[in-house]
């Protein structure tokens, strides 16, 4: 992996990922010899009920109203504010779709003999298995330096077990029988990753989807992450792709002084054409499945945004072809470029 993408192939904890940004982005302004740029101030607990995004004004719960030259909308899948960006209801709809999600001790599972050949191969990646009858996908795969296993059920979400809860759109607790009715066909071994999660350790989140935006920028406000392109976690590329919007962010708005209205407009436009294609090209792909260059009306529909290289009809998927065209991009790279090639346009 690291000889074909520059680096290697990381599994993380979600929380430990989190703390990892929080402490590269609140950092003084050199580190490691390297300019990160200023410490960014964050500020906590303050909700977001409404943004002018025309203007870039932000609304807030407490009644305040804060002015900004640039603001960027990422509040997840569940976005309140995607609806102030487009001008209409939020189209993010349930698939059906669930996952049962939980962390067990690395030490318990490799003290399980039958478990223990699994995890010590050399060869990275994560360990799966599909139960085609029930529609159910178990993945595993160790992080927090190996000392957890992650677990992840993909099934029909059990609508009769009150999963369908409106109420509970995601992070609800589910009991570990439930989750062993959902995983009976599977071998008695791998059950017992199941018993050994904590008693309330086990939860269920709703899988959504929505259809593609045609544009992340409006006025003075760009929409990233979930909120723009909320996917199924076929390809585990959603936070991958908006860490890229970042990336693109930051290149694109280096130096720039916010209160220049035509250069802040073409630094948008610039953004937009950079990461429509890459975001609705992740989404669309994710949303059709593992096969999906095959699945009728997709190159149709991700064409309307991409006119890039997809995988080849025949090659299988989660091989080499599919992992090309989803993960070797540099956005560094490509939003470099992009702003090279539009300068020397203007000159
Ligand atoms: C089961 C599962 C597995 C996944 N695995 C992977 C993977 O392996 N790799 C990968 O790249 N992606 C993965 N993803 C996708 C990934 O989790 C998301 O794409 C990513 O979390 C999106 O980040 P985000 O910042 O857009 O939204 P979020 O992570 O949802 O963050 C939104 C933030 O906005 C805040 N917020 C919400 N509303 C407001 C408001 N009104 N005012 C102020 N703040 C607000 C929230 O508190 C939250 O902190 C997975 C997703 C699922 C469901």
């Amino acid at each position: 992996m690291a000889s074909w993408f520059g680096h290697g192939s990381w599994f993380f904890h979600r929380v430990d990922l989190h703390r990892g940004l929080r402490d590269l982005a609140t950092r003084p302004a050199a580190f490691e010899d390297i300019d990160i740029g200023p410490p960014v101030d964050m500020r906590l607990g303050c909700e977001v009920t409404g943004v002018n995004c025309e203007e870039g004004i932000l609304k807030l719960a407490d009644g305040r109203a804060i002015a900004k030259d640039l603001v960027i909308i990422a509040d997840g899948a569940h976005s309140r504010l995607i609806s102030d960006f487009t001008g209409r209801p939020s189209e993010t709809h349930r698939t059906g779709r669930s996952i049962y999600r939980w962390l067990v001790s690395a030490d318990e599972v490799m003290a399980e003999p039958a478990l223990r050949g699994l995890y010590t191969r050399e060869l990275p990646g994560f360990t799966g298995w599909h139960d085609p009858n029930k529609k159910v996908f178990w993945v595993t795969y160790t992080c927090r330096g190996g000392k957890m296993l992650n677990s992840a059920v993909l099934h029909d979400t059990q609508v009769d077990e009150d999963e369908g809860d409106a109420e509970n759109l995601w992070h609800s607790p589910v009991s570990k029988s439930q989750v062993l009715t959902m995983v009976q066909n599977f071998h008695p071994s791998m059950k017992k990753i199941v018993t050994m999660a904590s008693e309330d350790g086990i939860k269920v989140h709703h899988l959504y989807k929505r259809p593609p935006l045609t544009s992340f920028v409006r006025g003075r406000t760009a929409v990233v992450g979930d909120a723009a392109h909320v996917m199924l976690p076929t390809h585990a590329a959603g936070a991958g792709v908006a860490i890229e919007s970042a990336a693109s962010l930051e290149v694109l708005f280096r130096g720039v002084d916010g209160k220049d209205g035509p250069a802040m407009k073409q630094r948008m436009e610039l953004f937009d054409r950079l990461r429509i294609p890459r975001c609705n090209l992740t989404m669309l792909a994710s949303n059709a499945g593992p096969e999906w260059t095959k699945v009728p009306g997709f190159e149709e529909g991700v064409r309307k945004f991409y006119s890039g290289p997809l995988p080849p009809l025949g090659a299988m998927p989660y091989s080499k072809p599919f992992r090309e065209v989803l993960f070797r991009h540099d956005e560094f790279q490509a939003a470099e470029q992009a702003l090279a090639e539009s300068m020397s346009s203007e000159l």
